[in-house]
């Protein structure tokens, strides 16, 4: 069976490829797919946006498509900035303009008001229309200042309480074992499984 990867992200290509390891499955990337439009991402929630994401390019290829969708919630913003994550602080922010804008918004507020979690939703498309969707989610506490140098985006940000350490103090084989999309792709892989039976 063949599944074509509905993401140009090669970080989260290698994550998604480590995890469905030992399916019997060929994995095929959008760069085997080089005319694929861009998808715009307008849907109000994570499922919305990957099912979006899913069916396009499986409709497009005619092959199983899986896609991801993620993000953060801080709950002491109503849960924003959710499907924004990416574009917080503009089209095209960086992941430092970003985390300058959540430190920003949650200035004054305690840690015990800074509860956030990091949320994936993985969709898993047929080319005859059938939609699978599974999620994953870390949780863990904004912190007041960035420390840590590894991982990307909100990693900085994100203390794991378990830890007592940021996403990005923490080890990449320790970020895929608790982490929102790691999570998310397992519960996916069991899906996958159903396929090949
Ligand atoms: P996506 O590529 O549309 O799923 O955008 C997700 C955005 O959410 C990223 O650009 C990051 O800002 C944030 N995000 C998602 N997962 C993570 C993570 O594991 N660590 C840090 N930031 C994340």
């Amino acid at each position: 069976m063949e599944i074509v990867l509905a993401t140009g992200n090669l970080h989260k290509v290698k994550e998604i490829k480590d995890i469905l390891k030992g399916l019997d499955l060929k994995i095929l990337t959008l760069q085997d797919f080089p005319k694929m439009p861009d998808i715009v991402e307008d849907g109000k929630t994570f499922e919305e946006n990957a099912v979006k994401k899913a069916k396009e390019i499986a409709r497009l290829t005619g092959k199983i498509a899986l896609s991801d969708d993620s993000g953060i919630e801080a709950e002491a913003l109503n849960n924003a900035p959710g499907v924004y994550s990416a574009r917080f602080a503009g089209e095209k922010a960086s992941g430092s303009a970003n985390n300058k804008k959540l430190i920003g918004l949650l200035k004054g507020i305690p840690l015990a008001r800074r509860k956030a979690r990091f949320v994936c939703v993985i969709a898993i498309a047929e080319p005859g229309g059938r939609i699978y969707t599974a999620e994953g989610e870390l949780k863990g506490i904004i912190a007041l200042r960035p420390a840590g140098k590894r991982g990307f985006g909100y990693d900085p940000l994100f203390i794991v309480p378990r830890y007592k350490k940021t996403v990005a103090q923490l080890s990449a084989g320790v970020k895929n074992s608790i982490s929102h999309r790691s999570k998310a792709l397992k519960k996916a892989k069991g899906i996958l499984k159903q396929f090949l039976k």
